[in-house]
């Protein structure tokens, strides 16, 4: 039976085993040349799907026919290492790096996993860290970056960064971290992470075990007596942390770290939730930031929108080589930032809920993140929809 793809297949359905090799080899070249973090082989009833994830996304790249499914996987788990005989049990290993290649990557990560149509594999991308980026260059509004540069200065409080796994929280720490280091030498700084993802020389960086003895609350508890003025603890996960860092951020430190909340006022709530007096979340809590990462448009092929009415309409993505026809290059950040003032405290003290916080930040004017992403698509940055769908609306 022939496969019928929209997109067809380039390799020849009678690939051999040296074949295959090659096959493997140039996929995943091909991945780490538009700059992927994850390869997809995922089998299907009639083919082999393979996606790669550019700039957060996934889209697929290639489908191969399904005759080649089995032995495309039995070489990736060659590459890994891992039981080419076990098909029937997930298996994870690390695809080594060659001496000659030059290519920027650091690691690569393959788990293999058993589906009713075979077994399907990830492999993830690590790089070099690129360019470390200055706080500057994130592309924060200047309200924001004036705001996030007092908080910097300060000598204690807590600044709370939130958005959903892979919004960039590490490397806008990594880039306040740096700047603390570069206007106030001589500050002590230290990091608890999980696992420590940018390495910055000059500050104290510790990874947390969460299963062995370094948890994230033990760590805090002994790092507190090492007289750190600056923490940042990668992320407050439980009660016990929250306390801690809570109570660190009103006794003369300054400190930052990362929760999983959807809007800011969501991050203040959770706090409470948490069992911290709301006393302690007025008087500790600087500001919460709550930040996405939203794709930019590709430079060499994004084209402008014909409007029926004269006037500018904004851009839209067209797809080139260059962006592996996906119309977006790059990514940057659109952030919303809370600072607690008398109006907020107030409410959190009266236990507001979150509709209540929510009404109040809206009078006050609060520029939300759907705002904030505006000025990009009308700077022709980004588009309307990509902005709408990093926002959640649909
Ligand atoms: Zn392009």
């Amino acid at each position: 039976m022939r496969v019928s793809n929209s997109k067809k297949s380039t390799y020849d359905e009678k690939t051999n085993a040296p074949g295959v090799v090659s096959l493997v080899d140039d996929l995943l070249k091909k991945a780490v040349k538009s700059c992927a973090s994850d390869v997809h082989f995922e089998p299907t009833g009639s083919e082999l799907v393979v996606k790669f994830r550019l700039d957060g996304v996934l889209g697929t790249a290639e489908k191969l026919p399904k005759s080649l499914s089995d032995n495309v996987i039995a070489r990736l788990k060659v590459l890994g290492g891992l039981l080419t005989y076990r098909n029937d049990i997930p298996q994870e290993g690390r695809i080594e790096i060659s001496k000659t290649q030059d290519d920027g990557v650091i690691d690569q990560r393959l788990a293999v996993f058993p589906t009713i149509h075979g077994q399907r594999a990830v492999v993830r991308l690590f790089y070099k860290n690129r360019e470390l980026i200055e706080l500057e260059q994130l592309g924060f509004s200047k309200d924001i970056y004036t705001a996030l540069k007092k908080i910097a200065a300060k000598n204690q409080g807590v600044l709370l960064l939130t958005g959903p796994a892979g919004s960039g929280k590490s490397t806008t720490l990594a880039a306040l971290l740096r700047h603390i280091l570069k206007c106030f030498p001589g500050k002590s700084i230290v990091t608890l992470e999980d696992p420590v993802e940018i390495r910055i020389e000059g500050i104290t960086q510790t990874q947390i075990t969460p299963h062995g003895q370094m948890t994230f609350p033990t760590a805090l508890r002994s790092l507190l007596r090492q007289d750190p003025q600056v923490l940042m603890i990668g992320e407050i996960r439980d009660a016990e942390t929250a306390k801690i860092a809570i109570e660190a951020g009103l006794t003369g430190h300054l400190l930052m770290s990362t929760m999983h909340s959807g809007t800011p006022a969501g991050a203040l709530l959770r706090l409470l939730e948490m069992g911290i007096e709301p006393y302690q979340v007025t008087s500790s809590v600087s500001a919460v930031l709550n930040q996405r990462l939203i794709r930019k448009l590709c430079r060499k092929c994004k084209r402008k929108i014909k409007s029926p009415k004269a006037g500018f309409a904004g851009f839209e993505a067209a797809g080139c080589d260059d962006c592996f026809n996906t119309g977006f290059k790059g990514r940057v950040l659109i952030a919303e930032m809370v600072q607690l003032d008398g109006r907020l405290r107030k409410a959190i003290l009266a236990k507001s809920d979150l509709d209540q916080l929510e009404a109040i930040l809206k009078s006050k004017g609060h520029t939300n993140m759907l705002q904030d992403g505006e000025r990009l698509v009308s700077e022709g940055t980004t588009t309307q929809d990509e902005l709408n769908k990093v926002c959640g609306i649909v």
